[in-house]
């Protein structure tokens, strides 16, 4: 699986390096590209109210740079702003379930926001989840019910922090075979 990795606005490099590298050790048979194009966030994602942007909006301009692009299976977008979903007072990304284009926000996953001191290391394993969480929806891959599983669903950080990186054998396997697919 070809993946392409997307900053959406202003995004941090280290972060997205490191992001690049753990995701190739995590996911079998995936290649990852850091893209030099930068997509800024959409305007209109922006909700006045909530001072938050609407993650749906921003993965729907994902996807359509996908589809523009057509060179990669999949493209992750990373954001370093408050992103909420209908329903959701927050979330830490979305997916389209078997789609091509995923989202995360580092935002709610840097230790700083809970007042905590802000470790790089710490944050960085907290991205490596959710990219691989919603890398994992887009190849179907619904959530886990087994608590360490990276599919498990994250409600609040302290359900990321609990989790592992790594897929459960079960998930595994799934997302092995829909990349197998991929061809
Ligand atoms: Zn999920
Ligand atoms: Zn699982």
């Amino acid at each position: 699986m070809k993946v392409g990795i997307l900053r959406v606005g202003q995004v941090a490099s280290d972060v997205i390096l490191e992001l690049e590298q753990g995701l190739a050790k995590i996911i079998p048979d995936s290649v990852y590209q850091i893209l030099e194009e930068t997509l800024p966030i959409p305007q209109q994602s922006f909700d006045k109210k909530r001072k938050q942007f609407n993650s749906s909006l921003i993965l729907n301009e994902i996807r359509t740079f996908e589809a523009k692009r057509g060179d990669f299976h999949r493209i992750l977008g990373v954001v370093d702003v408050d992103i909420f979903s209908s329903g959701l007072n927050y979330v830490f990304g979305e997916a389209y379930v078997s789609g091509t284009a995923g989202l995360i926000s580092l935002w709610r996953l840097k230790p700083g926001f809970y007042g905590e001191n802000n470790a790089s290391q710490s944050l960085f394993l907290r991205t490596l989840k959710e990219a691989v969480h919603e890398l994992g929806h887009t190849l179907g891959l619904q959530h886990c019910s087994r608590g360490l599983c990276v599919m498990h669903f994250s409600n609040s950080i302290f359900d990321t922090d609990k989790k592992q990186s790594l897929f459960c054998g079960q998930c595994y396997l799934q997302a092995a075979l829909a990349i197998s697919r991929l061809g």
